[in-house]
């Protein structure tokens, strides 16, 4: 049977199976259309039906959070964990809180997790998490009886050896404390059931970093496949949030220039490029004030647009660090027009198949976020060996283990994803080289 019949049967009964999650569908046809020349190539996965059962959950739990608002007003919303696969560790991914989360969209996320995590060569399941509650716009004690009353749930599903959740989207350091404070307090253990903690109660220096760092890093050894560096290029970051933030730092400290920054409401153009010194004015007003990104623009003087992404801007690298389908068709094709040539995915799914196809076409460094941002997971599995060592590995460590992870991840997508014209389409890198230890354990343990 032709590749492009198979792909389209096996995703007929996804679609069947798991009605109206389109995001979930796009994730798994994404990974099917990479694997399928390759199953046919080695049969043995297709008798032990890999893929039927790795595109299946192994438990989905969801549950209602109850809390009480400032004002006394009883809140409900929706909690949920998706404990993917668990064959080569205990399940990690991160926890949203989003009002968009929902079952297909953290359905999506669980199952790019498991070939992240598996692309760091580190033991780590994949899971994910969270809620559709907003933390925008809620006082301190507010996300605080959110994040209680959740983990009251939630306690019972998670431990450091079964499943360890981690931030993502609308959960950061605030967030990791209340949850990781109710934990400790129903079940009176201390210890390392989820990562991003704080440095003074088992945390990992570098761990705020990781992502952002490790994406740069990612797009640094794709920049080297062609001679090239981040010295003196133009790049245009969206996002203004955990991932953006280090993005931006790492860009500068290796010679480019950041001239976009972005929220849900539009995105800012600074042609002079985003110094250390306006950085950290972005820091405060994210993580501390948690203000909009356009007064960065009021402060500055510079050009906010609103209800638009920043991909309109002449770059050389560009980096989506904000969230799903954030780069649409035409947005690719005005990033390409512009002479772009690498796209490296801090975000999850950021690009959608049809901008994914005009990268490929164009055939620019294309990094996909399961292995260009799975920096953050990777140093959440250095956190979880530090708790279980009860040590802590100094910054410069941290880092160059990270470092030395992106670089591995890279090599990966080159020995899976390299042509016989050269091109390296890391999208299949990182599909195959992702699966194939995933799938392999499977195998060796039997139907479960
Ligand atoms: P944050 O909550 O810290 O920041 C998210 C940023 O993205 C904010 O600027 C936010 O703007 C913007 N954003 C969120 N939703 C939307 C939307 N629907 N449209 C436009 N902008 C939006 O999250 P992170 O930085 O942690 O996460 C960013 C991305 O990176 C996500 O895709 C996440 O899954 C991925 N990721 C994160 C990892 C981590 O370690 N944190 C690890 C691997 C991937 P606003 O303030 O207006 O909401």
């Amino acid at each position: 049977m032709a590749g492009n019949t198979k792909v389209n049967e096996f995703m007929a009964m996804i679609i069947a199976k798991n009605q109206g999650e389109t995001e979930f569908h796009q994730a798994v046809k994404e990974v099917v259309e990479s694997l399928i020349p390759f199953l046919e190539e080695n049969p043995e996965y297709q008798f032990s039906k890999i893929l039927d059962r790795i595109t299946e959950p192994e438990r989905v739990i969801m549950f209602r959070v109850p809390w009480v608002d400032d004002q006394g007003e009883i809140q409900v919303n929706r909690g949920y964990r998706i404990e993917m696969n668990s064959a080569i560790g205990p399940y990690k991914g991160g926890l949203r809180f989003h009002p968009t989360v929902n079952l297909g969209i953290l359905k999506f996320l669980a199952f790019e997790q498991v070939f992240k995590n598996s692309l760091t060569s580190l033991p780590l399941g994949g899971g994910k998490g969270g809620s559709d509650f907003d933390p925008k716009g809620k006082s301190d004690n507010e996300v605080m009886r959110f994040c209680q009353s959740f983990m009251t749930e939630l306690q019972r599903h998670i431990g450091q050896n079964t499943d360890v959740p981690a931030g993502d989207i609308g959960v950061g350091g605030r967030e990791i404390g209340f949850l990781f404070g109710q934990y400790k307090r129903i079940r009176n253990e201390f210890t390392g059931v989820l990562t991003g903690k704080g440095l003074q109660w088992g945390g990992s220096l570098i761990r705020p970093e990781a992502t952002g760092y490790g994406a740069v890093y990612f797009a640094e050894e794709m920049l080297k496949t062609r001679g090239d560096s981040f010295k003196g290029k133009t790049v245009a970051v969206s996002g203004s949030g955990n991932v953006a933030q280090f993005a931006v730092e790492k860009v500068i400290a290796l010679g480019g220039k950041v001239v976009t920054l972005s929220d849900s409401n539009g995105f800012i153009y600074d042609p002079d490029g985003i110094d250390a010194e306006k950085l950290s004015y972005v820091l405060d007003l994210k993580n501390t004030r948690r203000g909009r990104i356009s007064e960065y623009a009021k402060k500055y003087n510079v050009a906010y647009t609103e209800g638009q992404r920043p991909w309109s801007v002449k770059c050389d690298v560009a980096l989506p660090c904000a969230t799903q389908n954030e780069i649409e068709k035409h947005e690719a094709e005005a990033l390409v027009a512009n002479g772009c040539v690498v796209v490296c995915e801090g975000a999850n799914m950021p690009s959608t198949p049809e901008a994914v196809e005009v990268f490929l076409e164009a055939r620019i460094l294309y990094g996909p976020g399961k292995a260009a941002n799975a920096g953050g997971v990777a140093v959440s599995g250095l956190e979880m060996t530090q708790n279980s060592m009860r040590l802590s590995w100094t910054r410069e460590e941290v880092d160059a283990r990270l470092q030395q992870i992106m670089k591995d991840i890279h090599g990966t997508c080159m020995k899976y994803g390299k042509d016989d014209s050269g091109f390296v389409n890391y999208v299949n890198g990182a599909n195959i080289g992702g699966f194939i230890k995933v799938a392999d354990s499977m195998m060796a343990q039997g139907f479960v």
